[in-house]
């Protein structure tokens, strides 16, 4: 696909201007797309298609919103490996891993959704006094609701957002990442195929500031669900409340993998290895700062090191790569620069922090980056402070639990933490303690569709997952009714 269009009113179509954005291949540098350049005449139309479908789609009933959603799960089942090569090409991602991750994850969240809106139960209360009444909660769909996306887990991200507002009964104006649209588009016409009716998802491509402020501002839009970074979600949240919509953040972290002295590191080293690096480490989950009991830091450290060492950066279409280009080489440069700045704090390269050398040639232009390990950066660095969103990780030693929970709380943000032990007990006490909206213990990235997800502090307000994200696009009315005496 050269050319990315909006889908409005269950159409394709160019932006009202006429306007594109260029994207190159992040792996080879080579041009890729020209994408729709959308703005506020777009989410107009958008917006207008959108309020029209919801007269009809709000009605649905949940059992025929849940098969056409079930259609869209298969569709993108059935169209994995294009889905898949177009996800690898905007992002730079390894190939296997957008299939084995990306594209099954975005059926999943459509599946998720489709079988949850069917076992909704409601809630209920008996008022005795002053009078005898039942009380019930009724929830129906906002309307039109706006959806932005980041660019790292392209579909997968996407669909976590558009599958609860489809499910709850809202039609969508939602932007993917002007950097990662194809896969976006491609969806649409799947959703096309599996009968959704025409205006009740609506893509509008384009810039953060242009498409996005635009979904933002349009008075049709009753709640956003917003995810990328805390700088933008800050300027978004300040928009909504002048709006009074809600907004739903999913923003950065700058997450501690704490690995205590009892810790099996036969288990700990590769998980921690894959957490700091999956994805290149563009996963707002990544542990980028690994906290050590003294006790274990030499033997934790040569290990890390050397499971560092044997990954494989390279050609994203390449089975035996573990790690593909970064989004941009503009965001190399601000990942090799928060390395530089952590050297210039104090720090020590212990692998790592360059560009790879003897690249394929088909790659040899793209925006690849060491995995990179820092020793010895002080707590106060940006470096250790700020989110990387890249392939580094910090390593710091600690003696008591305490300082480790001071440590992992020392930041602005508060998303994820691992703890890695064999006392559950600690772990349990530990987590009690940590800013951080979900802990893993001896595991990273296990999802349940089911639990609530999201951040606390600079990572966030809100919750995605399960029952929360339906909660999130509904409006809630309580009726009451009087029943008088039994008689
Ligand atoms: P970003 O904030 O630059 O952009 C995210 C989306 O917002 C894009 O679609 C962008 O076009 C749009 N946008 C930008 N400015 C806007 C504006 N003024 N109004 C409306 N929309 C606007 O983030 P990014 O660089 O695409 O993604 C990386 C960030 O996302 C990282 O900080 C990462 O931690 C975060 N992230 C968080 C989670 C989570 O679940 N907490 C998941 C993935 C990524």
């Amino acid at each position: 696909m050269r050319e990315v269009d909006h889908f409005i009113d269950g159409g394709y179509c160019a932006a009202a201007s006429g306007a594109r954005i260029a994207r190159e291949d992040p792996a080879t540098g080579a041009p890729l797309r020209a994408i729709a350049r959308g703005d506020a005449a777009d989410v107009a139309r958008a917006a207008a298609a959108a309020s029209r479908a919801h007269e009809t789609w709000g009605r649905t009933p949940a059992a025929e919103r849940s098969r056409t959603m079930l259609a869209i799960a298969a569709g993108i089942e059935a169209r994995l490996d294009e889905l898949a090569r177009l996800e690898c090409e905007d992002t730079g991602k390894p190939l296997a891993l957008a299939r084995s991750l990306d594209i099954p994850r975005a059926a999943a969240n459509f599946r998720f959704f489709a079988t949850a809106i069917l076992h909704e139960a409601g809630e209920s209360f008996m008022t005795e006094r002053p009078a005898r009444a039942l009380n019930y909660v009724l929830r129906r769909p906002l309307g039109v609701v706006g959806c932005i996306s980041p660019w790292n887990l392209p579909l997968y991200l996407f669909t976590w957002k558009i599958a609860p507002a489809l499910a709850a009964g809202n039609c969508v104006i939602a932007k993917p990442s002007e950097l990662t649209p194809t896969t976006a588009a491609v969806l649409c016409d799947i959703a096309r195929h599996a009968g959704l009716p025409a205006g009740v998802l609506n893509v509008v491509h384009g810039l953060g500031p242009e498409a996005g402020q635009a979904i933002v501002d349009c008075p049709a839009v009753r709640a956003v669900s917003f995810t990328g970074g805390t700088v933008t979600g800050r300027r978004l949240a300040a928009r909504c409340g002048e709006r009074l919509i809600p907004a739903s953040l999913e923003l950065g972290g700058k997450n501690a993998a704490i690995v205590c002295e009892d810790a099996d590191l036969a288990l700990a080293v590769p998980e921690i290895a894959r957490s700091a690096f999956l994805n290149q480490g563009e996963i707002c989950l990544c542990s980028s700062r690994i906290l050590v009991h003294r006790a274990r830091m030499k033997e934790f450290t040569e290990r890390f090191i050397d499971a560092t060492r044997a990954m494989n950066v390279g050609d994203p279409l390449s089975p035996e790569t573990d790690l593909g280009a970064l989004i941009s080489k503009a965001h190399r440069e601000k990942v090799m620069a928060a390395v530089a700045r952590g050297v210039r704090d104090g720090g020590v390269v212990a692998c790592g922090g360059g560009i790879p050398r003897n690249l394929p040639a088909r790659v040899a232009d793209g925006a690849f980056l060491q995995p990179t390990v820092l020793l010895g950066v002080p707590q106060d660095s940006p470096c250790v402070q700020e989110e990387t969103f890249g392939p580094v990780v910090t390593v710091h030693g600690f003696d008591r639990h305490r300082d480790a929970v001071a440590m992992a709380n020392g930041t602005r943000y508060g998303l994820a933490a691992s703890v890695w032990t064999r006392d559950l007990a600690r772990a349990h006490r530990m987590a009690a303690r940590l800013d951080a909206g979900t802990v893993w213990v001896n595991c990273w990235m296990l999802r349940d569709l089911r639990v609530p997800f999201g951040g606390v502090k600079d990572s966030g307000i809100g919750r995605e997952g399960g029952h929360e994200a339906l909660r999130f696009f509904s409006d809630v009315s309580n009726v009451c009714i009087a029943t008088g005496e039994a008689p």
